[in-house]
């Protein structure tokens, strides 16, 4: 998962338009693992990429942009594709002071940080506003 053009170009080609949002933190690291033992085929190469983007960070919080660096990366945030099995996607560091927030909270901050730095036109569509009776599509 690189942000180089080419990533990005694949990325938008395989999401669509609609792009899923995932946030682990430190702590759930475990939890995949955990899942990768009980044979969840999706949760191994989620636990890698989670894995890699925690000890060999990219430059900047994927929330705020606070220098980052191996140790200080507090939970990573996923980018991908809102299908069954996006096959791309991004994962960026999140330091220790962005990640107090609530999952709710940092979600839209990480949403708020992206459409200015990334996606001008990126708009938050919550699973009710898709499902607006509930149940499954
Ligand atoms: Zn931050």
């Amino acid at each position: 998962m690189k942000n180089s053009e080419a990533g990005m170009n694949a990325l938008h080609a395989e999401a669509g338009g609609t792009l899923a949002f995932a946030i682990y933190r430190a702590a759930q690291v475990g939890q995949l693992l955990g899942r990768v033992i009980l044979g969840d085929d999706r949760a191994g190469p989620l636990l890698r990429v989670v894995q890699q983007a925690m000890s060999n960070p990219q430059p900047g919080c994927m929330c705020c942009d606070r220098d980052m660096a191996a140790g200080k990366v507090a939970a990573v945030a996923i980018v991908a594709p809102d299908v069954p099995a996006p096959r791309h996607g991004l994962a960026g560091a999140i330091c220790a002071a962005c990640a107090v927030e609530t999952d709710t909270a940092l979600t839209e901050k990480l949403c708020a940080f992206l459409k200015k730095s990334a996606w001008p036109d990126l708009r938050v569509i919550s699973p009710v506003q898709l499902q607006p009776k509930g149940g499954r599509a």
